[in-house]
Parts: structure tokens; sequence; C-alpha cells
């Protein structure tokens, strides 16, 4: 017999406010996560001003 089941359980998913390290433009909007740039001195992919360190507060996921 077939029985279909409904998910009714989904996993919540916590979100938490954290301090991001980043890589910011100071010419436009552009910003990337540090965690994701291996450059030491990275460019802002839009402009290509020298982007500089800050952090941003972001909504992660907690697992
Ligand atoms: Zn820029």
């Amino acid at each position: 017999m077939f029985i279909k089941r409904k998910q009714e359980e989904t996993p919540e998913k916590v979100y938490e406010l954290k301090a991001v390290e980043i890589w910011q433009c100071p010419e436009c909007i552009g910003w990337m996560q540090k965690e994701f740039s291996t450059a030491e001195n990275p460019v802002c992919p839009f402009c290509s001003s020298s982007m500089v360190a800050g952090v941003r507060e972001m909504n992660v996921i907690v697992e």
C-alpha cells in the first residue's frame, strides 16, 4: 500500500545576526566576505577600486 506522506516536519532554520569580516569598496556598494576571498588586497569587481577591510552584520544560518 502506497502511503503518501507529506513532509511537514521541515527542520527549522535558525538565523543569527553575526558580525562577518568583509572587504568593502570605498567607491561603490561592492563588498565580499573575506572567507570567500583569498586575495590579500582584493579589488572591487565593479569599479576596480582597492577594497578595505570591514565588518558587516549578517544573518547566518546556525545549524
Ligand atoms: Zn567598487
